[in-house]
């Protein structure tokens, strides 16, 4: 018999708990833009966004929407 989607879903759930503190997606890009700046600034990043970059070491996706972000910051920061 197939699993049940509810099953797939438990059975999902418990492999991402597994992951210590790993971020979706989802929440990557929504910590993105904070994580850029503040690299862009030289700062130290915050504890909540290291997540974000052990994300961005595994995840092309996400990383490939970094890069394009901070070619914008960039160019901001270059008009001055
Ligand atoms: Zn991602």
């Amino acid at each position: 018999m197939p699993l049940s989607k509810l099953e797939i879903d438990n059975l999902l759930r418990l492999v991402s708990l597994t992951e210590d503190s790993e971020i979706t997606c989802e929440q990557c890009l929504a910590l993105l833009a904070e994580f850029a700046q503040q690299k862009l600034n030289g700062k130290s990043i915050d504890e909540g966004l290291k997540t974000v970059e052990q994300h961005l070491e595994v995840c092309s996706e996400c990383r490939e929407e970094y890069e394009a972000l901070q070619r914008t910051l960039y160019q901001i920061d270059d008009d001055d």
